[in-house]
């Protein structure tokens, strides 16, 4: 697997940077997981848009969704040559409105995954997780014959999570906040990612829906305080991954 990040930071873009979406390339399938803000313009860098084989989507909080409208409109208005007739876009149905705005007319669909079976897309088996967020919200556990992918997708930190990663290759955290957060919150702290990776014997950690009011390279040390061996990266525009 091929692993590219488009958008890193949590809540709203900054800086010329945009928020949550990856680009994962397994045998030729293409497919986006999140789609933030400025996700279409990084997309673009990477792979024409129009080669994109699926959209997955972990729940539907803006800063995963703001730029799906424009990926649908880049396909309905775009000439060049589709990979697939019409996209297809994976989502959970327990929000039926914008479940719906998944399907554009001939353009894209929506269909819906849920936690109570895997999916299979391309070469892919995807497993859910109904994560700790205000909505609902799943993680994913997306594997190939021989390689894991685990992404927590926004959630506090809840001990499901260490086995839901357990043994991955990569784990990709929600990791918004320092390690001195206190009082209610729904995402994890620098802490609390480097844990779970630690706990679940993942070698490689990627950090990600990053705050824009605290130092990246804090929220790092704070992860190494706590996972002292393997690799822990912090998400940056265009970081990518063999996995
Ligand atoms: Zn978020
Ligand atoms: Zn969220």
């Amino acid at each position: 697997m091929k692993l590219t990040v488009l958008g890193y930071y949590g809540g709203y873009p900054y800086q010329g940077h945009g928020t949550t979406s990856y680009l994962l390339q397994e045998a030729g399938f293409n497919l986006l997981i999140d789609c933030g803000s400025n996700a279409v313009n990084n997309l673009s860098r990477v792979l024409d848009p129009m080669d994109l084989d699926a959209v997955i989507i972990s729940h539907y909080h803006h800063d995963h969704i703001a730029d799906l409208g424009v990926l649908q409109y880049y396909w309905q208005l775009n000439s060049g040559q589709k990979k697939v007739p019409i996209l297809p876009i994976y989502g959970h149905t327990q929000d039926p409105l914008n479940y719906g705005s998944l399907t554009l007319d001939n353009v894209t669909q929506g269909r819906s995954y849920s936690d109570l079976q895997p999916l299979e897309l391309g070469p892919f088996t995807i497993e859910f997780l109904r994560t700790v967020h205000p909505v609902p919200t799943y993680a994913m556990k997306i594997k190939t014959v021989d390689k894991i992918l685990t992404y927590t997708a926004d959630t506090d930190y809840f001990p499901e999570l260490v086995d839901f990663a357990k043994n991955s290759d990569v784990l990709i955290t929600d990791s918004n906040f320092a390690s001195d957060k206190t009082g209610t919150k729904w995402h994890m702290t620098s802490t609390e990612s480097a844990k779970l990776a630690k706990d679940a014997q993942v070698d490689s950690l990627i950090m990600s829906h990053l705050p824009q009011e605290i130092s990246h390279e804090q929220i790092l040390k704070e992860a190494k305080s706590v996972k002292n061996d393997g690799q822990i990266y912090l998400a940056k525009d265009e970081l990518q991954l063999d996995i």
